[in-house]
């Protein structure tokens, strides 16, 4: 099960939320839902770095940074990064 409930995927120029199709396509040519595969091709394994807001679904077709459609994140790891500054030292420390 996911816990990361608290990120949300939209496009960071219009804020487009995939909506689970397969709008975008490699080129290798398959076509796929790339936020399934967090930009990897599931055909030829390639990793996309970027991803275009598709225009057919209702998009603007700007192509920002894979990342930058992930919103969320930083308070994930600001809270990560929270647990584990109040953690015991001794848990956090690799054996003498
Ligand atoms: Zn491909
Ligand atoms: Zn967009």
């Amino acid at each position: 099960m996911a816990t990361d409930n608290s990120i949300e995927i939209y496009c960071p120029s219009c804020h487009w939320e995939p909506d689970g199709g397969a709008h975008w396509q490699c080129r290798c040519g398959h076509v796929w839902d790339t936020f399934e595969t967090a930009g990897t091709c599931p055909q030829c394994r390639y990793r996309w770095r970027v991803t275009t807001c598709p225009s057919q679904p209702g998009g603007c077709g700007v192509t920002s940074p894979h990342i930058d459609w992930y919103h969320g994140l930083e308070a994930l790891v600001a809270e990560l990064v929270e647990e584990a500054l109040h953690a015991p030292a001794a848990i956090g420390c690799p054996p003498a």
